[in-house]
Formats: structure tokens, sequence, C-alpha cells
């Protein structure tokens, strides 16, 4: 079982092979197919698991060989991400923004990050030049969400990164106003996964409301 056998595109494969990730990690020889399959994804992982390109090599696939999205409008005042990735911190959601930008490397796929604690002007300016992937900490995003710089109605992927730490820092309000805004017309086109270390019964109520038949992966 190797990445060469999972089709997920041929720029991506390629830079699956640069980057020398060659077996596919327990979490993601399951996660993967499951997401390219079209499933919403409940998995149990820790850090160190290869959960990051778990969830960044289905999403950025999807939007390698999806339909051009009709509103990409670069240097419009609001963005439409196509995915969205939430995750607690500033320092994971730097981490993922790394990973997922090393392996969307000449896909066409753009990734930004934002996230508190930082000006967020540059993140604006980052965000004028164009954003498929929008990697973000709940907070910030509700920011940009208020002052109308980031629309979720066009987002077809969403990706819950250590859910549990997130509720534990307290930002389940923040997350339910999020998804909130994504469930607008047509439903069912949103793909959602959602990654934890643990599943309180909190975890599992964020699951029944957020996820559709889904299927819940522990490895
Ligand atoms: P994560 O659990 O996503 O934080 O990943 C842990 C570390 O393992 C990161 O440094 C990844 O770059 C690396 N990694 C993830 N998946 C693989 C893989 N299939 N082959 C080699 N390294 C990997």
């Amino acid at each position: 079982n190797t990445f060469a056998e999972i089709d997920l595109g041929e720029a991506l494969n390629l830079n699956i092979r640069r980057c020398k990730y060659v077996k596919p990690t327990p979490v993601q020889r399951y996660a993967i197919p499951i997401s390219l399959a079209g499933r919403d994804l409940m998995a149990c992982a820790q850090t160190g698991s290869g959960k990051t390109a778990a969830f960044c090599f289905p999403i950025i696939s999807g939007i390698m060989r999806g339909p051009v999205p009709q509103k990409s409008l670069r240097g419009a005042r609001t963005v439409f991400p196509l995915a969205l990735i939430l995750s607690p911190t500033r320092e994971l959601s730097m981490q993922i923004h790394e990973e997922a930008r090393k392996f969307s490397y000449q896909t066409g796929v753009k990734v930004v990050v934002a996230y508190g604690g930082a000006p967020i002007n540059q993140q604006l300016r980052e965000l004028e030049r164009g954003v498929d992937i929008l990697v973000a900490t709940p907070g910030r995003l509700v920011d940009l969400l208020e002052r109308a710089r980031v629309s979720l109605e066009m987002i077809r992927y969403l990706a819950l990164d250590e859910a549990d730490r997130m509720l534990d820092m307290g930002f389940e309000p923040q997350i339910r106003k999020i998804v909130e805004q994504m469930d607008m017309p047509p439903p069912g086109v949103r793909q959602t996964m959602l990654f934890s270390a643990t599943f309180p019964r909190e975890i599992q109520r964020l699951a029944s409301d957020f996820l559709a038949n889904y299927i819940f992966l522990a490895v």
C-alpha cells in the first residue's frame, strides 16, 4: 500500500513523491479513500499520526479536479474559499498551512492562513490575492466574517482539526456560528471531516449536528 496506488491527481501525486511520502500512515490509509468517495468522516487521531495530510490530500485533490468555482474573483473585497480547515491555535494553523501549501504546489490551489493574535491587515491582503483553502482559528474567522471579507457560501470541504481542543478552549459558539453560514442551499454539497483525539459527549453532539451519514474511523 503506497501513495502511488491512490489516484489523487497528477500534480498532487507528484508533490507527494517530491516530499518523499511513500507509505500512508494508518489514519491516511483509511481516511483518504473514505473522503475521496465523498463520505463524511469522524476520525480519532493524535498528533504525529499524519492527520494533517489525511484531510489535506482529499481537499487539494477535490479542488484541483473539481469544477471551476464561479466566484473566485481576484482582488474582490469578499473572498469565497472552497475549503475551510479550522484549528484551535495559531501554531497548529501555521503547521497545517505549511503542509497544505507544500502539497498544493503547482496544482493551482491557493492556501491562505488566518489566525488571531497577529495583525489582521497582512492576512486581509493575502486573502485579497485569492483563496481556495482557508486555514483559520475560529475567533479570527468570525472577525473576518463580520467584516464581510470572507463568505462561506461556496464551501465544499470543511475539516475540524483537534475538535476536542477547540471545545476545551471555548470555541463552540464560534464554530457553530461559522458552520451555520455554510448551511445554505443547495444542501448536501458540503463534505465534512472531524478529527479529534477524544470523543466526549460534546464532540459526538458536534458530529451529529455537522456531519451527514458519517463513517467513524478509529485506528
Ligand atoms: P501530523 O500528525 O499531521 O502532524 O504529521 C506528523 C509528521 O509526519 C509531519 O512532520 C508530517 O510531515 C509527517 N508525515 C505525515 N504523513 C507521512 C507519510 N505518509 N510519510 C512520511 N511522513 C509523513
